[in-house]
């Protein structure tokens, strides 16, 4: 190919040595990929009324030296020069660090040009960018670049503008014509371009506009091919349930179904029935009602003569689910086991043997239950309970197994919807947005630590009326030791509180499992009233007798935590209350502190918890399938994330797609992104 967007760098004059090292280093090999490297921001050059300008804003001004400069030197190579600026009507302090040589430039009289931040009180701008004479340079947008070595801006602009220049006439565009028609974006010689030499503000924004677009819709048609392919590679298991049984199973439960319950439970029983493989998300809020779903969903696919597996981020929870669901199961005859990583060795063994041979129908446990190790004879469905992504990981493991078998993922954090068609872009999307019938709100106040005698008042009526409460202990990072320690000074000071009048239990991760276990098992049943933990167990516990739960140091925790651990109460049909012990010493905290007692509509947090963080932050260090995208922000760009949605949808499904010279630059991505073989790779 003679595209000249695929040459090295090197040859551009100038770059060679270690100027092509750093900029290997930046990712940068080819002029495709220097003109691609786009600016985080742009430095705003253009004049502004000084009188408009909030106090620590960047400003630029153009004014009339009204004095000569003083001169103040601080010391080796520091120095402080000040002049007075005549701005419009305005005079004004105008200071200089560490740049004497400017005293013998600026002469009283002369017109001259400063950028810098704007201390409002003191009237004075501290410069950081200073040419003399009037504003002549028609820059008025300056890009800067993340650069890596000794790259200055200046020199990596030069290189951009030999590079643009060079690839002009090559460049590719990959938007097809009536897209930039009717959504009115430029084409991709002028938005790179706005990018990197903008003429005015607009041109920046519109070339903004092209490839957020651009980026979105790549995203989505990788992640819907993805989806399509797997479709039609019909790998998946057609499960043919009995639904005689199911409504059986249903009519013994001990409550109706809520709408939502039914609405997801037949969007999963349909799927089951396809001989595509099911890749679906089950979002519900916390108390939702998930695991009877899950209950129903596994209990269909053994009536079909498949074997089911449900797994649990934590020994706690996978053993609360083998009770819940040996209560709804095992009266209609399955056989229920549970494998953790603390099941013996000998017990495991023939745990081995029982899968093997048909003897157990669902396997309840943690990551144990997908080990190399653990075989099934005919497993129909996998379900993970409270996780964000089911890593490739184990799907790799599942695959080696050779073993399609179908997977929901269910989760209780609410996911923006930008978030969960970007980080879920390839799976489908069920969601329970209803609580059971007879809920009713948490009441969540935000206190200061001094009210903990009052807190504990409050508390005392609500075990005095024989509810249970929760008291999740302060959090210190990266130290489960200290975690440990507080979550002991907390029990130990309860538990001298509260005497022999209630019972005071511990939780935290140091402890065995089986003790865990017992913990757990004492509070569920009552004996212990009032449970002293860590965030252990923050997921999925389910206490529905428990109406008190407070928090220390909430403003340490996400608001998608906070609302996580909020759920363990209101899980009955009393009133509930959530103590909040904070004292947020950011912005970011208060405003958190204030959502949690603002709403209980875990969605609500969800997209609040994504403006405050951001998205690369949303799930947490780990990104979690949340790409990273150049110029598109998914707090603010959700509509044309939306669009992008829809266009890609209406593409894939369309011939003229696969055919049309217009959308050729399209399908090459599609192919090169390895979604048409139905692999996710980011
Ligand atoms: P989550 O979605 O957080 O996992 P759970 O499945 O633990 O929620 O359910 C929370 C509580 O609500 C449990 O006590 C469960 O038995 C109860 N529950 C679930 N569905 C209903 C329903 N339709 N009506 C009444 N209670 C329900
Ligand atoms: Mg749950």
């Amino acid at each position: 190919m003679s595209n000249k967007t695929l040459q090295s760098v090197s040859s551009l004059k100038g770059i060679g040595g270690e100027t092509e090292k750093t900029l290997a280093d930046m990712g940068i090999l080819t002029l495709h990929d220097l003109v691609m490297t786009f600016p985080y921001r742009h430095e705003d050059f253009r004049l502004k009324n000084i009188a408009e300008t909030p106090h620590n804003e960047r400003v630029t001004v153009e004014g009339r030296v009204e004095s000569e400069p003083s001169i103040l030197f601080l010391g080796k190579n520091k120095s402080r020069l000040q002049i007075r600026l005549l701005v419009g009507p305005h005079l004004i302090k105008v200071v200089f660090f560490n740049q004497a040589y400017l005293k013998n430039k600026i002469v009283s009289g002369q017109t001259i040009t400063v950028t810098g931040k704007w201390d409002r009180g003191r009237q004075a701008i501290s410069v950081s960018h200073y040419s003399a004479g009037p504003k002549t340079d028609n820059v008025d947008f300056e890009p800067m670049y993340s650069l890596k070595g000794s790259l200055h801006q200046k020199t990596f602009r030069k290189f951009m503008h030999q590079a643009l220049q060079e690839v002009e006439s090559d460049l590719q565009e990959l938007l097809p014509y009536n897209i930039r028609h009717s959504y009115k974006l430029l084409p991709v010689q002028e938005a790179l371009q706005g990018v990197h030499f903008p003429k005015d503000a607009d041109h920046v924004k519109q070339a903004r506009r092209r490839f957020v677009y651009e980026e979105l819709l790549l995203f989505q048609l990788k992640m819907q091919a993805i989806k399509k392919v797997r479709k039609e590679q019909n790998k998946g298991i057609a499960i043919a349930y009995d639904i005689h049984k199911i409504k059986d199973l249903i009519a013994t439960l001990p409550y109706e179904l809520t709408a939502a319950q039914k609405r997801v439970v037949n969007e999963i029983c349909k799927d089951l029935k396809e001989p595509h493989r099911m890749n679906r998300l089950l979002q519900g809020d916390v108390g939702s009602g998930k695991t009877v779903v899950a209950a129903i969903a596994l209990y269909a696919v053994i009536t079909a003569g498949f074997q089911g597996a449900l797994m649990a981020p934590t020994e706690i929870l996978a053993e609360q689910h083998a009770e819940s669901l040996h209560d709804w199961l095992s009266p209609m005859g399955i056989r229920i086991a549970l494998l953790t990583g603390s099941t013996k060795t000998k017990a495991r063994r023939t745990l081995h043997e029982q899968l093997q041979n048909g003897e157990i129908d669902l396997l309840i446990g943690t990551h144990a239950l997908i080990q190399p190790d653990v075989e099934f004879r005919k497993l129909g469905l996998v379900i993970t309970d409270e996780q964000h992504r089911f890593g490739v990981e184990q799907r790799r493991v599942l695959r080696d197994k050779g073993m399609s078998p179908d997977v929901l993922f269910m989760t209780a954090t609410p996911i923006p919807r930008t978030l969960a068609i970007t980080a879920f872009g390839e799976m489908d999307v069920s969601i329970i947005d209803e609580m059971p019938a007879g809920r009713k709100e948490i009441e969540t106040h935000w206190v200061k630590k001094e009210l903990f005698d009052q807190i504990i008042k409050r508390m005392v009526v609500e075990l005095k009326a024989g509810n249970q409460a929760y008291v999740i202990c302060p959090l210190i990072e990266e130290s489960e030791k200290l975690d440990v320690q507080n979550a002991v000074d907390v029990y130990e000071q309860l538990s001298s509180i509260f005497h022999q009048q209630f019972n005071v239990g511990l939780m935290h991760g140091r402890l065995h499992s089986t003790e865990k276990d017992e913990v757990m098992r004492a509070f569920s049943e009552g004996q212990i009233q009032v449970l002293v933990s860590t965030t252990v167990v923050e997921v999925g516990v389910n206490v529905p007798n428990a109406t008190f739960i407070v928090i220390y140091d909430a403003e340490r925790f996400g608001l998608a935590q906070l609302h996580q651990l909020r759920g363990r109460v209101g899980r009955g049909s009393e009133q509930s209350y959530c103590i909040l012990l904070a004292d947020p010493k950011s912005e970011d905290g208060k405003e958190r502190m204030l959502s949690m007692t603002e709403t209980n509509d875990g969605f609500k947090l969800a997209e609040k918890d994504l403006e405050l963080r951001g998205a690369g932050d949303f799930f947490g260090r780990k990104q979690s399938g949340v790409p990273e995208f150049k110029m598109a922000d998914l707090v603010h760009d959700y509509r044309a994330l939306e669009t992008a949605r829809q266009d890609a949808e209406k593409f894939l499904a369309s011939d003229e797609f696969w055919t049309s010279e217009e959308t050729k630059y399209l399908r090459t991505y599609l192919e090169q992104s390895g979604a048409l073989n139905g692999e996710r790779i980011d």
